[in-house]
């Protein structure tokens, strides 16, 4: 019967008559009241019929009343004797007539078992036919059948509503909200995302595992099962994971995460299943679980006790994902913007083994993103893109299309016909102000501090003998925490590093705040990580690399790995003397101060390209390799 109970909500049905101050919300006693108030109803109407009929007269006199020749015609129904007083009017005869003929006298008797009765009929002449019963027959149906089994479904339903009230619709456990929401005909292309280059060049190729997979299994390769789309909200993630289905032209199965949590235990487990089920029906396809960590939270840092529908929901899709064959065309794509809480089981071989990041966009993405949205609107000669992107740091792609949207009431609403550069500069204005409440935008000062910040390990890395050389500076926030960052990469992979190389890490690590030092004359938070980082690897030169004069060549320290292998933390055992402790803790702190002293001669010496990358990353956002090498001088 019933299994959605959505529709149920929208037939309220009207409050019972001294029902009394129940809320109409309470569907389970509202819809009993409503049905004693039918019962009552009936059975009133039901007697008023009857008593009001005063032309009843008891059987005997119904008798005298034929033998004294008062009735001269009978209709014999099942339930009544209906007698007349008239004959039968001709079946030509117009309704009209009948009426003005009728001086008619109706006398009715309730039928009593009297076989002698026709022959006293015959006797009298009495014209007498038998009523046939169908008329009657229906009504008595609808009465005795029809309307109690509704009444029924009626309570039914407004049981199943107060159950699904409660947080589950009891009668469609393991129901698939999926099937919903599977959608056949993608529209969104790759086309319609822009600013994220680098997630678009790795989906690319999920559309062509998904287009064609015997080219990669006939060579012996394997498809992944799942890629894990990772970015901070409003960056793109559905959209992306949209326009992979649009592209290769497959099913897209969207559920988030949040939907298969259910009050019930199991709930999620049997929709997970339900889900796998319809895509392997479908497949190729895209199955695309977007907010993963609702359910693929660490299993460890639960409460106590856990909570038993995530966890089954979890090892329900840990399963689904094992047991289907990757050539089978099924691809699974997961959105999340919290990678760190994320079960480590779900990243292992075979499951989601691929990760695509998402940045923010920088200032040419954000370009491109304003075009893509504003292809739809009017816009005015004299708007400047390029001047919009610009003073829209640290907005994502949702933030955008919403800077679009807005300027373009705010036209409207000025009287305007096309959207002007004033109509966006406005609507910057109001967005910028809910952004920065949420701190999600930085204003223009912290902007400045971190172009120098990023500008100063950029430029102390370029001048420290034997550091990688570095390939991106950017101030667009990346990650949880990072601010900006600076992109080495290594020429090439090493396994031994000498003391130099380590010293010079130190370097450009410390070189971020040496320049906030240098040009502010003040320093921040922003450079946290960076010091427990430098720190960190002082203070192993002294205890595991034997690197400090006083212990050269002697480890103070035993790591062994933890049982639960290598990405448990190591088990440290301090294996030296409380003098020893101050002892490192003081060349600590002087090869710190060492190293910081140099960084910052170094970007003295320096200023004015400082001044020169800051002023570029202020504007440009980015400085890749080959810009960067120009700028340094290098
Ligand atoms: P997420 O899933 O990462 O939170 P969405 O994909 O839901 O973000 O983005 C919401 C909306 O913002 C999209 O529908 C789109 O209109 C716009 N948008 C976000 N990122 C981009 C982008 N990179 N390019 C174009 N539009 C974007
Ligand atoms: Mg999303
Ligand atoms: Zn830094």
């Amino acid at each position: 019967m019933a299994r959605k109970s959505d529709d149920w909500k929208t037939g309220k049905l009207p409050k019972a008559p001294g029902d009394g101050p129940v809320p109409p919300p309470n569907g389970w006693r509202f819809s009993l009241g409503y049905a004693l108030a039918a019962i009552v109803l009936i059975s009133v109407f039901n007697w008023l019929i009857v008593s009001a009929d005063s032309s009843v007269v008891p059987y005997s006199r119904f008798k005298e009343l034929i033998r004294t020749d008062v009735i001269v015609r009978i209709e014999l129904g099942a339930n009544y004797y209906t007698g007349h007083t008239t004959p039968k009017p001709a079946p030509s005869q117009s309704l009209i007539t009948r009426r003005e003929e009728s001086a008619d006298l109706v006398y009715k008797t309730v039928p009593v078992y009297d076989p002698a009765f026709t022959a006293l009929l015959d006797e009298k002449g009495v014209d007498y036919e038998a009523l046939p019963q169908e008329g009657n027959a229906v009504l008595s149906f609808v009465m005795s059948w029809l309307l109690p089994i509704g009444l029924l479904f009626f309570l039914m339903r407004g049981l199943q509503k107060r159950m699904s009230g409660l947080g589950s619709n009891v009668l469609s456990i393991g129901q698939n909200k999926a099937t919903i929401v599977a959608e056949g005909d993608v529209k969104t292309r790759f086309a319609d995302v822009a600013g994220v280059d680098e997630a678009k060049e790795e989906l690319v190729e999920v559309v062509d595992f998904l287009k064609n997979p015997t080219k990669y299994t006939e060579i012996g390769g394997k498809i992944p099962k799942g890629v894990l789309i990772v970015g901070a909200p409003g960056t793109g993630k559905t959209l992306l994971a949209r326009a992979v289905a649009g592209e290769a032209g497959v099913p897209f199965f969207r559920m988030s995460g949040a939907d298969f949590v259910e009050m019930f235990v199991g709930v999620g487990a049997a929709r997970v299943r339900d889900l796998f089920k319809q895509a392997r029906e479908k497949a190729p396809c895209i199955i695309f679980i977007d907010e993963l960590d609702a359910i693929g939270k660490s299993r460890l840092s639960g409460v106590v006790g856990g909570n038993d529908e995530r966890e089954q929901t979890l090892n329900q899709l840990l399963v689904e994902m094992d047991g289907f064959d990757a050539t089978s065309g099924l691809i699974i794509l997961a959105a999340t913007n919290r990678p760190d809480v994320l079960d480590p089981a779900l990243m292992r071989p075979g499951r989601f083994d691929r990760q695509v990041a998402v940045d923010r966009p920088d200032l040419e993405g954000r370009k491109a993103i304003l075009s893509i949205h504003s292809k739809s609107v009017k816009l005015d000669a004299g708007v400047d893109i390029t001047k919009v992107a610009r003073s829209t740091p640290g907005f994502v792609g949702a933030d955008l299309a919403n800077v679009v949207n807005e300027s373009a009431l705010l036209a409207v609403r000025a009287g305007r016909k096309r959207v002007h550069q004033e109509d966006f500069e406005r609507a910057i204005e109001k967005i910028m102000t809910g952004l920065e409440k949420k701190s999600r935008v930085m204003n223009q000062d912290e902007r400045k501090l971190i172009a120098f910040h990023e500008a100063g390990h950029a430029l102390t890395a370029a001048f420290t003998p034997g550091a990688d050389p570095v390939q991106k500076v950017t101030i667009v926030p990346r990650g949880l925490g990072a601010l900006g960052f600076t992109l080495q990469v290594p020429v090439e992979d090493r396994y031994v590093v000498t003391e130099d190389k380590l010293l010079g890490e130190i370097d450009v690590l410390l070189g971020g705040r040496a320049a906030e030092d240098l040009v502010f004359g003040r320093v921040s938070t922003g450079a946290a990580n960076d010091i427990t980082r430098a720190t960190d690897i002082a203070r192993r030169m002294i205890t595991d690399y034997g690197m400090s004069e006083r212990f050269k060549n002697v480890a103070l320290t035993r790591r062994g790995a933890g049982f639960l292998g290598p990405q448990a933390e190591p088990v440290m055992t301090r294996e030296y003397s409380e003098d020893t402790q101050r002892y490192i803790d003081e060349t600590v702190a002087s090869v710190i101060a060492e190293r910081y002293e140099r960084s910052k001669a170094v970007l003295t010496g320096r200023r004015e390209t400082l001044d020169r990358l800051a002023a570029e990353l202020l504007e440009k956002e980015t400085i890749d390799e080959a810009r960067f090498k120009e700028l340094a001088g290098l």
